[in-house]
């Protein structure tokens, strides 16, 4: 499975805002996008054309995909998936993105990215439901259980991520018993629940160009 693998924080750059891609990177002053608020590149700073309304889709549905940790072809592939279900397009988007276990994981604050957490996923360290599942695209259900293996649960990344979440409110739609180490995936969350700041409005409308 390709992976980005460009330093992560550009990124932040190409969408002027943090992206926390990267465990710890966003949280401190070293984001380059607080010294450097422009785009990445040559043309970076020169002086833009109006931009198009192609480019205002484009821009916001690359900001979703970079912070969902997608490549282009799973993305859209989730979009198709949105697409066939009955209701707004781009709310299904994001809730499918949501149910994700690699998010998930994220969201429960088991990892400091969802590309930390991409990674625990693949190597195994989580079981869904007590059955091993190391798909970060897996997509959870209402009340499925997410446990962290018995072998994993010293790992040192888990617990300092937990740390720094202990005084972050957990989301509504989960749970997390810390001293287990099991979290509950309780019912998938409205839209207006989700803490991401993007319009998916505009990335229904690239799409159906
Ligand atoms: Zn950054």
């Amino acid at each position: 499975m390709a992976r980005y693998t460009d330093p992560s924080c550009r990124l932040c750059r190409r969408e002027r805002q943090k992206l926390f891609l990267k465990g710890t990177k966003c949280y401190t002053e070293k984001c380059p996008v607080e010294r450097r608020a422009f785009p990445p590149g040559q043309h970076g700073q020169s002086r833009r054309q109006k931009v198009s309304e192609y480019g205002v889709q484009l821009r916001e549905k690359q900001k979703v995909r970079r912070m969902y940790g997608l490549q282009e072809t799973q993305f859209r592939n989730t979009f198709a998936k949105a697409l066939k279900q009955t209701g707004r397009t781009g709310e299904l988007l994001v809730k499918l993105l949501e149910r994700r276990l690699d998010n998930v994981v994220y969201r429960l604050g088991l990892a400091p990215s969802r590309k930390a957490a991409r990674q625990l996923v693949v190597h195994g360290h989580f079981t869904v439901n007590n059955t091993p599942v190391d798909i970060p695209s897996y997509l959870l259900k209402a009340g499925d259980v997410v446990k962290v293996c018995d072998k994993a649960k010293k790992m040192e990344v888990l617990h300092s991520s937990m740390k720094r979440m202990k005084d972050t409110a957990m989301l509504p739609w989960l749970s997390l018993d810390k001293a287990t180490m099991t979290g509950t995936f309780l019912n998938i969350p409205e839209r207006a629940d989700i803490p991401l700041n993007a319009d998916e409005q505009l990335i229904v409308e690239l799409y159906s160009k």
